[in-house]
């Protein structure tokens, strides 16, 4: 595992997310290194190889004092607007726990008196160490990914983040302190999870820690994610690989639109953007 310090140029970054004006990313590179990761790309911006995931990560020493610049360049302190940690890294990974950045980054939210909404999306209860900041943010809004409530399947995929049961039991802790939250259910995994008896137990999960809100996304399979989860996953039953294949059928995704918004309705939870977030199809049918 490689770990560098490095200095960034720039650290609050519009973004083209469909929920968030701007992305704050303290770290280039994530060590949790979740086999279907979109983000395995950013490599590329450090000389490293999309093979290379969660085997480095770069660590935005200046982030805060980056950040403590770049705030007052939005007009109204941020009023109506929104800043996600993190789009392409986990704010809360373990290295978060030495360096907080991602910790100095929100106080400096909170000193300069930031009016828009705070949000963040991690698959760590390290995000707990941080409930005293939230309660000062005006509107902050803490997202948690979980794709599974099978330990066994999050170690799989996930492979260095903190387990599924975990995720919920911190969720649930969020919940109880009355802090506003969200769920993040992506990727629905092909054979492992994306089934009626699956999917019902982990909506029924996080309904019971008290969560109201969730994203639910279909998995991406772009040709370099897809190229990395093969290596990955190269001493699976083939047989497993091809619902992955088949994953990017419209009909497939379709029937599973279905089973997520009859599971909305079961749990009585919020589904935010009114629709699963789809990537690009593969395939016609
Ligand atoms: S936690 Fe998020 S950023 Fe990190 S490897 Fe997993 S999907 Fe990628």
């Amino acid at each position: 595992m490689e770990i560098q310090e490095i200095k960034a140029k720039s650290i609050l970054i519009l973004s083209k997310l469909p929920d968030a004006d701007y992305v704050v990313n303290p770290y280039i590179g994530c060590r949790f290194g979740c086999t279907y990761c979109y983000a395995s790309f950013m490599g590329r911006f450090v000389g490293k190889k999309v093979a290379d995931w969660g085997e480095y990560v770069y660590v935005k020493v200046n982030a805060p004092e980056l950040l403590k610049k770049e705030i007052k360049k939005l007009k109204n302190k941020g009023r109506g607007k929104s800043i996600l940690f993190s789009s392409v890294t986990d704010p809360y990974q373990g290295l978060e726990a030495k360096y907080k950045l991602t910790r100095q980054c929100l106080e400096t939210l909170v000193e300069y008196g930031f009016k828009g909404t705070v949000s963040v999306l991690t698959k760590s209860d390290l995000v707990l160490r941080d409930v005293d900041i939230f309660k000062k943010i005006k509107h902050s809004d803490i997202g948690m990914t979980i794709t599974a409530t099978n330990d066994s399947i999050s170690r799989y995929f996930e492979k260095y983040a903190p387990p599924a049961s975990m995720r919920l039991k911190a969720m649930k802790k969020l919940n109880e302190l009355g802090l506003h939250t969200y769920v993040f259910i992506g990727p629905l995994l092909p054979h492992f999870v994306a089934k009626p008896k699956e999917l019902d137990e982990l909506f029924g999960a996080i309904a019971s820690t008290g969560n109201k809100d969730i994203y639910v996304e279909h998995i991406n399979l772009s040709s370099y994610i897809l190229e990395r989860l093969r290596r990955e996953m190269k001493n699976i039953d083939k047989n497993i690989l091809k619902t992955f294949y088949q994953s990017q059928d419209r009909s497939y995704r379709e029937k599973l639109n279905e089973i997520v918004m009859r599971l909305v309705r079961k749990y009585n939870l919020n589904l935010r953007l009114d629709s699963t977030i789809y990537h690009k199809e593969l395939n016609k049918n």
